[in-house]
């Protein structure tokens, strides 16, 4: 249970302070609990849920950033040669997360590995004859490694009907497609996740706090951390002293580093990431049908963001769609309002 104290005290001294409930403070406070269980670790999250940013399943694509799909991470050089060293790079982190998930199913930290990921097919989808030699491009790159030993690749539309139905839909015959697919791909649910690890922490004291806001992160002369936070029910504010703290509040990361005064911040910047989803109640045929999760590339979308993606996954209650600047028009039932995804 989180604890929904109004009531943190002043004098209260964790060794870490870990500031927001998402994935990242979710996956340090796991990490303690095996490094350093002796450590006292606080978690505020100005929310009143755990995961309710990012880290909720509705707001992310969930494709765990596997590289397998995202065309942003293996960009085309002036020769039209993909380089496929971001791509390799990211899977093996991708890889690295999963053995650390393994390590906590073993350990009975987490429940069932079904509670947070489940295999689906990732798809990048390209059109024209640019987008065909791109992606000709990137699957020479990317097959030789052994990460990506699976990968497929397709041009023929009566293949391409097989792997995105509704990708395909309606689209003209004459239009040049080209489509690389995992089957080695999966869905994360990070928002649960997050509040499996949270749980698990919380018996081995971990504290997680909703409705508290960090509002200030000060260094005193001892070294330690003074964190001021402010109740999001009553304004009351409070603070607390720490050794260590970890700043992982998403999009209200950066202002708070700011505060911090620490030199590695200077520089950074921030620009929004929004993502709009469609929500199918159609049942299950409609999720059927659009199983595999797709990227989209489209040649006019990287002059603001490099890429931009057609995702679209399925669970069993529902499907879920994250979208781009389609390829194709969806039907016009299931058509997104607008585009904005930008990874
Ligand atoms: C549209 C979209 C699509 C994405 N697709 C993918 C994908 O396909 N694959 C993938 O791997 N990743 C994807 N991501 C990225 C992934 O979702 C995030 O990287 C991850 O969830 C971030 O986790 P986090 O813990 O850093 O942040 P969050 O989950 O946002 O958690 C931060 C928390 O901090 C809290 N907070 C903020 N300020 C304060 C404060 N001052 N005091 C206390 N609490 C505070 C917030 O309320 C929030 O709960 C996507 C993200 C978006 C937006």
């Amino acid at each position: 249970m989180t604890s929904d104290r109004g009531a943190v005290p002043d004098s209260s001294n964790p060794d870490v302070v870990l500031v927001g409930g998402g994935i990242m403070s979710a996956t340090l406070a796991s990490l303690f609990g095996i490094v350093a269980p002796d450590w006292s670790v606080t978690v505020f999250e100005a929310g009143p849920a755990l995961a309710g940013e990012s880290s909720d399943a509705w707001n992310n694509a969930g494709t765990g950033h596997s590289a397998l799909c995202e065309l942003n991470y293996t960009p085309a050089g002036p020769d039209g040669r993909v380089d496929a060293t971001k791509a390799v790079s990211i899977n093996e982190q991708f890889q690295v997360s999963r053995q650390f998930w393994s390590h906590l199913v073993r350990g009975g930290m987490t429940g069932s590995p079904r509670d947070f990921i489940s295999p689906v097919p990732h798809v990048s989808f390209v059109t024209g004859d640019e987008g065909r030699r791109y992606m000709r491009a990137r699957y020479d790159a990317l097959k030789a490694q052994p990460l990506f030993a699976e990968l497929e690749h397709a041009e023929d539309p009566a293949v391409l009907e097989q792997w995105i139905p509704l990708v395909m839909a309606g689209r003209d015959p004459q239009q040049a497609v080209a489509a690389t697919r995992s089957i080695a791909g999966t869905d994360v649910n990070f928002g649960a996740l997050t509040k499996l690890l949270l749980a698990d922490a919380e018996t081995r004291g971990v504290a997680a706090h909703t409705h508290q806001r960090v509002r200030d992160i000060e260094r005193e002369t001892d070294g330690r951390w003074k964190v001021t936070v402010e109740d999001t029910r009553s304004g009351e504010p409070r603070t607390v002293r720490a050794k260590f703290v970890f700043v992982g509040a998403g999009g209200g990361a950066l202002p708070l580093l700011q505060r911090t005064g620490i030199p590695e911040i200077a520089g950074f910047g921030g620009f929004p990431v929004s993502g709009m989803f469609l929500r199918s109640t159609a049942g299950p045929s409609w999720s059927a049908s659009t199983r595999p999760r797709s990227t989209a590339r489209r040649p006019s979308a990287r002059r603001r963001c490099r890429c931009r993606t057609w995702t679209c996954g399925s669970s069993t209650a529902s499907t879920r769609c994250c979208s781009g600047p389609t390829p194709a028009s969806p039907p016009s039932s299931s058509r997104p309002a607008r585009s904005s995804t930008c990874r």
